[in-house]
This record gives structure tokens, sequence and C-alpha cells, in this order.
């Protein structure tokens, strides 16, 4: 009960409040993600410093609660981390979600992104909640076909 009200609490807060709410003037790298069945739309602005991390990261659009809650946290779980890491960070967001099973453990990393765990009880709603993360590894993707990787 006491997790479910913080689950509440915690997307309402920042659906209605969305962090990283806007775009950016010019980003480096940018994906808009679509969810037809929900109505949700979402664009990612990223840019990344000459260390190789997330210097800035905005989102814009409009969703559902779900999503744009998601994309509100997964935007603050990005920056300041390596492109690398957050594309990590993202797949064990979208395996958490996906999953089958109840996962027995999640990695720390996750943070209060595990409160979306519940989700994937929920097939309408996977899409809602994993719509920012798609929209951010696409965006990683253009970066890493338009210029040489490290090998
Ligand atoms: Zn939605």
């Amino acid at each position: 009960m006491e997790l479910d009200e913080l689950y509440q609490h915690v997307i309402l807060d920042h659906s209605k409040r969305p962090r990283n709410f806007g775009t950016l003037p010019a980003p480096a790298l940018f994906c808009q993600g679509t969810n037809p069945s929900c109505g949700d739309e979402v664009t990612v602005y990223l840019n990344v410093g000459d260390s190789g991390t997330v210097s800035d990261v905005r989102f814009s659009g409009q969703g559902c609660s779900i999503c744009m809650a998601s994309s509100s946290m997964l935007t603050i779980k990005a920056k300041g981390k390596t492109v690398e890491e957050t594309k990590a960070l993202l797949h064990e967001y979208q395996n958490m979600i996906t999953a089958k099973e109840e996962p027995t453990s999640l990695p720390a990393a996750l943070g209060e992104l595990k409160l979306f765990k519940g989700v994937r009880k929920f097939p309408q709603r996977v899409k809602c909640a994993t719509l920012c993360s798609h929209a951010m590894l696409e965006a990683f993707q253009s970066q890493s076909s338009s210029t040489t990787t490290e090998q």
C-alpha cells in the first residue's frame, strides 16, 4: 500500500511538473518517438560534451502521465552520464519493463526508475513508459552512424 502511494505520488509529481521539459536551441542529437495507441509524442534533444558525457538533455511533446513522468525521470538520469552509461541504463530500464517474469533483483543504477517496474503487468502502458527511452537510444544511434566509432 505504501509503495503504491509512493509510486503514485512520484509519478504524478513528475507528470505535472516534468523536469528537463523544453527544447535545446542547437541539439547535437534529437529524435522523436510516437505511440499512436495512446497518443504520446515525445521529442528528445541531447548534447554530448567533449568527454563523451551527456551535457544537456531536454524533451518536449505531450503524453499520458506514465509517458511524461518516465521521460522526466529518464532525462534526469541521463544528464552527466557518459553516452555508454546512459545506453546501458536505458537497456536495463527497458528490460525491467518488458520482463516476462517479475525480476528478482534490479540494478541499483535504476534508482527511482524502479518505480516503473509494475508497468510490465500492463501491456498497454509498456509503450508509454518506454517511448522516451527508445527515442533516446535512436538519437544515440544516429550519432554513432554519423561519426567514427571508437574501436
Ligand atoms: Zn501513454
